[in-house]
C-alpha cells in the first residue's frame, strides 16, 4: 500500500517536472526569435538610408526567426496529433534511394556555407518500397540539421544507404561534438538536450529527435545512435522493406524536396 502511494507520488512529481520543463523550453523558444524579429524591426525603423542592400540583412533575420517560430508550432501540433493518434500516415511505393539522395543533395549548398562536407553513398541504385515520402523527408532533414548544428566548421557528414534485402539501413554520421553515453537513450525523449543551459551555443527545443522516433515508429522501423564524445555521432535508421498492393507509385520524375521545408527544418542553424 505504502509502496503504491509512493509510486503515485513520484509519478505525479515527474509529470509536474515535465510540465515545468515544457513551459520553460517553449517560452524560451518563443521569446528568442520574437526578440530578434523585434530588434530587427527597431533597427530598420532607425535607419536613415533605406536601400535594398542595407535592409536585406534585417529582412533575413526576420525571415529565419519566423521560420523558427513556425517550426516550433508545427512540431507542437505534430506532437499533439501523435499523442491523439490523429497523425496521417500516407505510404506509397517509391524509390527510397532517390528520395534520400534528393534530400541529401538539396542541402549540400547549405553545408558548404558552413564549411562542412556532405557526402551521400549507397550500395544499391534503386529500391522500391512503401514509405511516406513526406515523413522520410522530415526524418532525414531533422537528422542532417542536427549533424550540421553539432559539427564544427571543417567537419564531415556522411549519409549512407545500405540494402539489407528485408530492410534498408540509413546512416547519418558526423564528425561533431558527440553525445555523452548517459544521454544517448534520453535524447529520444521530449525536451532532452545535452546542454539545456540558456547560454548554450546552439538553438533548439529538444523536440526534433522524439518526433523523428515517432515518424520512424509509424514505418515499423527503428533508430539507434552510436556516439563518442569529441569524435562524432552516427544515427542509424532501420526501415522494413514492405510493398503495397496498390499499383500507385511515385514516378521517377517526382522530386520530393521542398525548399520551404528545408528553410523550416534548418531555421535553428545560423550561418
Ligand atoms: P534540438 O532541437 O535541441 O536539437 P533534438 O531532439 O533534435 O533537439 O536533439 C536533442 C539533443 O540531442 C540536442 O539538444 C543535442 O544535445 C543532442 N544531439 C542530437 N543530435 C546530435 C548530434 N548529431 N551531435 C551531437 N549532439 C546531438
Amino acid at each position: 500500500m505504502t509502496e503504491e502511494i509512493n509510486h503515485q507520488i513520484s509519478q505525479r512529481d515527474e509529470v509536474a517536472r515535465l510540465k515545468t520543463q515544457f513551459f520553460s523550453t517553449v517560452s524560451h523558444e518563443l521569446k528568442t526569435p520574437i526578440n530578434i524579429i523585434l530588434g530587427a524591426i527597431q533597427l530598420m525603423e532607425s535607419m536613415e538610408d533605406f536601400n535594398k542592400a542595407s535592409i536585406s540583412k534585417y529582412i533575413n533575420m526576420q525571415k529565419q526567426n519566423s521560420y523558427r517560430l513556425l517550426r516550433l508550432i508545427n512540431n507542437l501540433i505534430d506532437i499533439s496529433k501523435i499523442e491523439g493518434n490523429q497523425f496521417v500516415f500516407n505510404p506509397i511505393n517509391c524509390d527510397i534511394v532517390k528520395l534520400v539522395e534528393d534530400i541529401s543533395t538539396s542541402v549540400v549548398e547549405y553545408t558548404k556555407l558552413k564549411n562542412i562536407e556532405l557526402i551521400f553513398d549507397t550500395d544499391v541504385e534503386e529500391k522500391i518500397m512503401a514509405t511516406d515520402p513526406d515523413k522520410v523527408e522530415r526524418i532525414i532533414l531533422n537528422l542532417i540539421s542536427n549533424a550540421i548544428k553539432f559539427t564544427p566548421s571543417g567537419g564531415k557528414i556522411e549519409v549512407t544507404l545500405s540494402d539489407k534485402e528485408t530492410h534498408v539501413e540509413i546512416s547519418i554520421k558526423d564528425t561533431g561534438i558527440g553525445i555523452p553515453e548517459n544521454m544517448q537513450q534520453l535524447i529520444f525523449q521530449y525536451f532532452t538536450q545535452v546542454d539545456n543551459s540558456l547560454c548554450r551555443q546552439t538553438e533548439g527545443s529538444g523536440i526534433g529527435l522524439s518526433l523523428v522516433k515517432s515518424l520512424i515508429d509509424m514505418h515499423q522501423g527503428s533508430i539507434k545512435v552510436n556516439s563518442v564524445l569529441g569524435e562524432g555521432s552516427e544515427f542509424i535508421i532501420d526501415l522494413p522493406v514492405v510493398l503495397l498492393d496498390s499499383i500507385a507509385q511515385a514516378s521517377d520524375e517526382t522530386t520530393f524536396v521542398n525548399i520551404e521545408r528545408i528553410n523550416i527544418e534548418f531555421s535553428d542553424i545560423y550561418l
